[in-house]
């Protein structure tokens, strides 16, 4: 079984993409057609290379191919493939204790990490944290800690938007396919709001919030919504950045009306968008906060992080589970959350914006198929509509990133209607790798 997998004593991971084969190649090819001997056809790749190794922006397959990662696994290894220093802290923490359940015997680590997230979200008051596996089960725990608050049972969320593939965020999501079609039945209680998306709904932020208000409210009440659930930039929705003054105006009337309101950070936090949170772009300060993807260099942990008298209000034993905040992830998360507060981190997102945003509004110019350039820091993202229709382009981003691929550069789509691409590159990728990226996508526009 092990006549596909590479020789280990290959050279280091290039800085530089590098095409050896057909993509994919012969060794991945092999491998998938044994993964689909065994792996559900419910669990899809967007680019089947086998990847063996990886550090900076650089993904090395198992035929010894290099990609140029504009994705970083959805805005994961946001400090970079195989940091050094999240490497060393979780090696080092794999030979102390790897588990022994916080909610049996604790440990430091744990402690440690909310303490990062009570110093680093919004919010100049008491915080306390809840650490778990995934961005779907710290949607879940932020959801159960606002009922329990509140005593009331309504979710609010918006149009466009991703929070999980678990139950219940089955049932806060926007888009039907592939998520929940046919995984019902569905957690009940979820009201879906229009939310704002200034280059469809071309509504100013008061405007937009004045209607989502008035629908929650027609629809559901105030006084029967436990939280509003918001993604500061919306991630699988097409990176939708609201209008000035939505989402302060939503936070005022949740305020006011004795809702818990929830920013779910998972893919715009740690660091992404030249903040800590995207939240801080807005002036928000969210009662919970949502962190996951980033959060860990690539080790699985999220967390709930919020008021304290709202975090504290459920009983003990009510949050937790097996695996939540595992001492690894922890030391990895730790070692995250030094290197952007010590290496300058927040700055490279902001460069990045202004190197990649630069010169994908220069492809905006030569392609009107481009409706919008939008983002911030090393979260932006290009929309395709039809220059007469306005129609969404669905299948450009799809032929695009086709593309890009058998040049060894990994670009990532988006969207509701699939007509975006998303730019999630770490922060650890350079200038000239992202002019690289640039010329890859420019020839990419051009052969459509
Ligand atoms: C990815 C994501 C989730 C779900 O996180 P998982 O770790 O995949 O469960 C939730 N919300 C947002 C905004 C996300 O981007």
């Amino acid at each position: 079984m092990t006549d596909v997998l590479p020789d280990t004593t290959l050279s280091p991971v290039p800085t530089e993409r590098r095409v050896v084969t057909a993509i994919p190649g012969p060794k991945s090819i092999a491998l998938q057609a044994r993964r689909q001997a065994v792996v559900s056809a419910g669990v899809s790749s967007a680019l089947p290379v086998y990847i063996t190794r990886a550090h900076g922006a650089i993904l090395v397959d198992v035929d010894d191919n290099a990609f140029l990662d504009l994705g970083a696994g959805i805005g994961v290894t946001t400090i970079g493939h195989t940091d050094d220093a999240v490497v060393a802290a979780a090696r080092e923490q794999l030979g102390d204790v790897v588990h022994t359940l916080f909610t049996i015997t604790p440990y430091e680590e744990y402690v440690r990490v909310a303490e990062l997230l009570a110093e680093h979200t919004p919010g100049d008051f008491a915080k306390k944290s809840v650490l778990v596996n995934s961005g779907a089960e710290a949607v879940e725990n932020g959801v159960k800690i606002a009922r329990k608050y509140t005593g009331r049972n309504g979710v609010a969320v918006l149009e466009h938007a991703y929070h999980g593939r678990t139950n219940l965020t089955m049932a806060m999501n926007f888009k039907a396919m592939p998520y929940s079609l046919g995984f019902g039945p569905f957690a009940g209680d979820v009201y879906r709001a229009p939310n704002s998306y200034p280059l469809h709904d071309g509504l100013t932020g008061a405007q937009a919030a004045a209607r989502t208000i008035g629908y929650l409210e027609k629809t559901v009440g105030a006084s029967d919504l436990a939280c509003l659930v918001v993604e500061p930039i919306q991630g699988e929705g097409g990176f939708v950045v609201p209008a000035e003054g939505y989402l302060p105006a939503l936070q005022e009337w949740c305020t006011a009306n004795g809702i818990v309101f929830i920013a779910d950070e998972i893919q715009s936090g740690m660091a992404r968008t030249g903040r800590y949170f995207a939240s801080e772009h807005f002036g928000l300060v969210p009662d919970l906060v949502l962190s996951a993807k980033g959060i860990a260099g690539g080790l699985p942990l999220a967390g709930v992080t919020g008021r304290a008298e709202i975090m504290d209000a459920s009983q003990p034993g009510g949050l937790g589970g097996t695996f939540g905040g595992n001492p690894v992830a922890c030391a990895a998360a730790i070692a995250v959350f030094d290197r952007i507060e010590h290496d300058g981190l927040l700055a490279e997102a902001t460069r990045i914006e202004r190197s990649l945003k630069s010169a994908l509004l220069e492809l905006q110019k030569a392609y009107p198929i481009i409706a919008e350039v939008r983002g911030i820091g090393a979260m932006l993202a290009i929309e395709f509509t039809d220059p007469a229709t306005q129609a969404p382009l669905a299948e450009v981003p799809g032929r695009i990133a086709a593309f890009a691929a058998q040049q060894g550069v990994l670009l990532l789509t988006a969207g509701t209607y699939g007509n975006v691409i998303r730019f999630l590159p770490s922060l650890a990728i350079s200038d000239a790798q992202l002019a690289d990226a640039v010329t890859v996508l420019d020839a990419a526009l051009a052969s459509l």
